[in-house]
């Protein structure tokens, strides 16, 4: 029988379920499977529950099958108590153009509407030179562009020697691998981003000018309810200083609608937090319960009122999206070739190709239109 690893859930999740099988392998460990679940909203649970009994009704017929007994209790342990550091190092699957590095797991914040701190335990991080090691035998194996990731990753270094902030990681990896030609941050809490990271957003032009950052909401009764660490002025105050040290700076964000207690007047100021903070690619969620937490407790807004919340943002978000793609409309750019004829630029902004090239090309490229939600090249 063979290793079989079921994944439920986000990139991150197939990331690590590659870097399961790997380990799994090396391991030894062969017939099992592996169901790496996600856990973030009630139905991703109940749907990967229902998964695991069917799998396992047929797991246990085809061990039946061939004679084995299937004795073995479950053994459950406590995430909390784990304190290694997440070692696994995930390599790209974009085809070689882009490797996404996860530098550290977990996290200690404890937002009301959220459960991952219980599913992923404390925050821990990869050594800064490990780290550098890996994105150095990825870009001798051929990729262009490195995606720092992780669960909290603007907490990354707490639990180490020493104590060094992201900003510090950023800085080495840059140093030490020349060859890097782009590196990415996945996803930030701008409230704990470091001065050393500000300092790289405006010195280092491979650190790339996209930032995608956890908002979540603008109004601060919500952001406080919802036990965030910023506070709306933060937020307008961290985007401008990152726009005036970096002016071609992008900006991404989740944003929550319709989150427990949520007046239509405080909605409204996560609506023109879209321009406050000049925010082009929106993250939109309707607020949905996950059991357990403390929002799931609150007064709920009415679902269908959190959904029409949700499309209204949604279309503040396009608009912003479509005001970006029409102020690059005849600028020149430097786009990294993906699979399926688009790119990317600095920006993360998909590009079309105008000519097939291959992946893991970098292109200079005239921008001639866009059509609404990628850009067209000439
Ligand atoms: S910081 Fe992120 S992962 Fe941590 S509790 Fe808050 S939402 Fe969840």
């Amino acid at each position: 029988m063979a290793l079989d690893v079921v994944t439920f859930g986000c990139r991150l999740n197939t990331y690590e379920s590659q870097a399961m099988r790997r380990a799994a392998g090396a391991g030894g460990l062969d017939d099992a499977v592996i169901v790496n679940t996600c856990a973030v909203t009630g139905e991703a649970v109940r749907q990967a529950r229902q998964a695991i009994r069917r799998d396992a009704a047929a797991w246990a017929a085809t061990r039946a099958a061939f004679g084995i007994d299937g004795g073995e209790k479950a053994v459950v342990n406590d995430i909390m108590a784990v304190r290694d550091t997440a070692l696994h190092l995930i390599d790209g699957i974009d085809g070689r153009v882009r490797a996404f590095v996860q530098v550290q797991n977990g996290c200690d914040h404890r937002c009301t509407f959220c459960i991952i701190p219980y599913g992923r335990g404390p925050s821990r991080s990869v050594p800064m030179g490990e780290v550098v090691a890996q994105v150095r035998r990825l870009v001798e194996n051929g990729y262009r562009e490195v995606v720092l990731t992780g669960v909290d990753l603007t907490s990354y270094g707490d639990n180490l020697p020493g104590a060094p902030r992201l900003g510090r990681l950023v800085r080495q990896i840059l140093k030490h691998v020349p060859e890097l030609e782009r590196l990415r941050l996945s996803s930030i809490d701008s409230i704990e981003a470091d001065d050393d990271l500000l300092d790289a957003l405006a010195g280092e032009p491979r650190l790339m000018p996209h930032l995608h950052l956890s908002l979540q909401a603008g109004d601060d009764m919500i952001l406080k309810r919802m036990k965030r660490r910023h506070r709306r002025a933060d937020a307008i105050a961290f985007c401008e200083k990152v726009r005036r040290l970096r002016p071609d700076v992008v900006f991404g964000a989740d944003v929550i609608a319709g989150f427990p207690t949520e007046t239509e007047a405080m909605f409204a100021r996560s609506l023109d937090f879209v321009e406050e903070c000049g925010l082009t690619h929106l993250h939109v969620f309707p607020f949905s319960p996950r059991p357990g937490t403390p929002a799931a407790r609150m007064p709920q807004v009415p679902r269908a009122v959190a959904k029409e919340r949700a499309r209204r943002l949604r279309e503040r978000g396009a608009a912003a999206l479509a005001r970006h793609l029409a102020g690059e409309v005849g600028r020149r750019r430097r786009v990294l070739a993906e699979t399926n004829g688009v790119g990317r630029t600095e920006q993360f902004t998909p590009v079309r190709l105008a000519a097939p090239a291959a992946p893991g090309t970098m292109l200079d490229v005239a921008i001639a239109g866009h059509d609404g939600r990628q850009l067209l090249a000439a």
